[in-house]
């Protein structure tokens, strides 16, 4: 079983699919890796470390493609709408494809993917259910952008995080708010803690309550009745305008008091709420920060400007796309290691073996066979173009 690890080539990414310490376990399993020459040098990992721990290096991505049984990828076509249409036709029949693939954004893509005639398999699309938790890709990019999302807003901050007592007198701590707790706001606010922050954070969600509570963050109480605020894959639901907007007006003061607001507020397949306007901006101190990590999905923040920092009534907004990508070392570290616990789940006796029955299996499988498979992507497809081949 080749596994085969070609370069990212999305402008600018610096991760690679898979590092040199995740190797063994496959080649356990019978696997053995190529990957293309220099592939992991932007995120830190060298070829001659690769070499160390048994994988070949290719020179031509092309004779990455071809002789691989799985091509594992972190932005295959489709999340990677720049330059990811290039691999289609490097792409053959009875080949496996990991990897993001934004299929829910972008099921045109996924229809030409299937037309290749690779089995494809969009890492974003892994259940959230327990014995799917290490090969959660989402997940672990989502902690590497906690994390780094803090680092970013202490950089642009005038003032300090920590409470300080000096001879030069005391500093206040820096009061940081956390828009949405789930995997990044938590790591948010546990990153926010350590650097000496007061941190508060909101969720529509009040089962987060507990481990907001539990990193040592304060839960802001909201007047608000969300409803059905969760549904059962534990995600959010969209909650009506009118509630949005109610959210904002009660949103208002605990803004303005904020010096530095981290929002991660999304909805699966929907725009991210604006849970931040204008006016609200102006509301804050000058200098303030906030990390509109929501911004890909169209931003938490009204004057969020996409992939771009900028600076409105004093107030820098970080609106930066690929927040983990900025981190490839690590990001890459946990991402191979998630498709690392993958991978054995989909080989059996050296083979491809496919168990439908699986939910792992079936919910991540979008193409196979010629044909685009998983119903969420068939749905936003006119009919012919599922059954290209
Ligand atoms: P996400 O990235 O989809 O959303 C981020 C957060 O924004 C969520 O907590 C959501 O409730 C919140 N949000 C949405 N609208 C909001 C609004 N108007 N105001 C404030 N907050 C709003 O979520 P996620 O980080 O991917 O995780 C969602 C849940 O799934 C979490 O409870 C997480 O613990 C759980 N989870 C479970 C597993 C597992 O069991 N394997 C794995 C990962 C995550």
């Amino acid at each position: 079983m080749i596994i085969g690890v070609p370069k990212e080539t999305y402008p600018g990414e610096r991760r690679v699919a898979m590092v040199p310490a995740a190797i063994p376990n496959l080649a356990k399993g019978g696997c053995e890796v190529i990957i293309e020459a220099g592939a992991g040098l932007a995120a830190g990992y060298l070829d001659a470390q690769y070499v160390e721990k048994g994988a070949k290096i290719i020179p031509l991505r092309a004779d990455v493609f071809a002789p691989a049984d799985i091509v594992i990828q972190v932005l295959c076509y489709g999340a990677n709408d720049k330059t990811g249409r290039a691999d289609l036709p490097l792409m053959r029949r009875g080949q496996t494809l990991i990897g993001f693939l934004r299929p829910l954004a972008s099921p045109a893509t996924v229809a030409e993917i299937a037309a290749t005639g690779v089995t494809a398999f969009a890492i974003e699309l892994m259940p959230r259910i327990t014995r799917s938790q290490s090969m959660d890709a989402l997940s672990a990019m989502a902690t590497v952008c906690g994390y780094k999302a803090v680092i970013l807003a202490a950089d642009c901050l005038p003032r300090l995080f920590p409470m300080l007592t000096t001879a030069a007198g005391t500093i206040t701590p820096a009061r940081m708010l956390v828009l949405g707790a789930g995997v990044a706001g938590l790591q948010a606010i546990a990153t926010g803690r350590r650097l000496g922050a007061v941190v508060s954070a909101y969720d529509v969600r009040p089962a987060v309550k507990e481990q907001i509570h539990s990193l040592g963050g304060r839960f802001v109480e909201l007047p608000l009745e969300t409803g059905q605020a969760e549904d059962a894959r534990g995600y959010a639901q969209a909650q009506d305008e009118s509630f949005y907007r109610r959210q904002r007006e009660v949103l208002t003061r605990v803004v303005a008091e904020s010096d530095v607001v981290i929002s991660t507020a999304v909805v699966p397949g929907k725009q991210a709420p604006v849970l931040i306007t204008a006016d609200m901006v102006e509301k804050m101190s000058p200098g303030s920060v906030i990390v509109d990590l929501a911004a890909e999905r169209g931003g938490n923040c009204e004057l969020t400007v996409p992939n771009a920092t900028v600076v409105r009534h004093d107030v820098t907004i970080i609106g930066l796309f690929n927040v983990a990508g900025t981190v490839p070392y690590h990001a890459s570290q946990m991402y191979a290691r998630n498709l690392a616990t993958f991978i054995p789940h989909l080989v059996a006796d050296g083979k491809i073996h496919l168990d439908l029955e699986d939910q792992i299996t079936r919910e991540t499988m979008v193409t196979r066979e010629g044909s685009v498979v998983h119903p969420r992507i068939s749905e936003l497809l006119p009919q012919t173009a599922t059954h290209n081949a």
